[in-house]
């Protein structure tokens, strides 16, 4: 899937591991679990890039040392190749003498980054400090539960039952009996951690996506409920949204938020549940 579709103003797609990026990069918290998905998204790649000129910048701004001679003039050739054309000709702004006019789009361009990754780390925060206190009224809840297995495979010899192992020992040519291993029962509680943190993320990245989009109400005016099942392959599937009462532009703001919106592969399939509500 190609990630020029995100700059698709009709249909932006968010990406709950691009999300994760911005949080880790806010947080100053990049690692090498990041390096996968760094690996393959140009854009969290070029993020991470130009967070790290902003980080350097800052430290060079902020050191207690005398800025060498020339830092004045590096941090504002830095800024210029940055510039970021908003509605001026770049053919035109590049036959300008380099002034004031060219450094300010960088600069901006560099502090929305910034808003964009505090943002996402807010959003993230909220859906944090929400999600363990379920008895409250909170306004946006949300709940995960295991999803039941679709089809029952072909039957492993791990759940064969006993009868059936002896059945075919005593019809079978073979005698030699076949080792029979205690089930491996999951327990509730053995849900993957991923999953338990997937309902919050992904109200968090709705929320963001539908308060960016100027199309949206600013308030919902009630609440809109998502309950689907996210396969491990990150797909949403069975998914109802229903909302109460008058709210057919929230409900048509969380409908296209979440047509916009890419899971990473979960350890296991998970139905989920979430209110939203702004
Ligand atoms: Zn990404």
């Amino acid at each position: 899937m190609s990630h020029d579709e995100k700059r698709d103003e009709l249909a932006p797609v968010v990406s709950l591991e691009c999300a994760r990026i911005a949080d880790a990069l806010a947080e100053g918290t990049i690692g090498p679990e990041h390096e996968e998905h760094l690996n393959h998204c140009a854009d969290c790649a070029a993020l991470v890039m130009e967070m790290d000129s902003v980080t350097s910048l800052l430290a060079e701004a902020t050191a207690p040392v005398t800025p060498p001679r020339d830092f004045a003039s590096r941090v504002l050739d830095r800024a210029n190749t940055l510039t970021l054309d908003l509605d001026s000709d770049p053919y035109e702004d590049a036959t300008k003498e380099r002034g004031a006019n060219a450094r300010w789009p960088a600069l901006a361009a560099l502090a929305s980054i910034a808003a964009v990754a505090l943002a996402f780390w807010a959003g993230g925060m909220q859906a944090k400090l929400e999600a363990p206190e379920r008895a409250a009224p909170a306004a946006n809840q949300v709940a995960v539960a295991p999803a039941a297995p679709v089809a029952p495979a072909t039957s492993s010899p791990t759940t064969v039952d006993r009868a059936e192992v002896t059945l075919r020992q005593a019809g079978g040519a073979e005698l030699a009996p076949e080792p029979v291993q205690p089930a491996v029962v999951p327990e509730p509680a053995a849900i993957p951690e991923p999953s338990l943190d997937i309902p919050s993320e992904i109200q968090a990245a709705l929320l963001q996506v539908i308060e960016d989009n100027d199309g949206c109400p600013k308030t919902s005016g009630g609440s809109v409920r998502i309950t689907a099942t996210v396969e491990p392959t990150g797909a949403i599937v069975d998914r109802q949204i229903v909302s109460s009462g008058d709210v057919t532009q929230a409900h048509r703001c969380v409908t296209e938020a979440l047509d916009g919106l890419k899971l990473p592969p979960l350890a296991q399939r998970a139905r989920v549940t979430l209110d939203l509500r702004w």
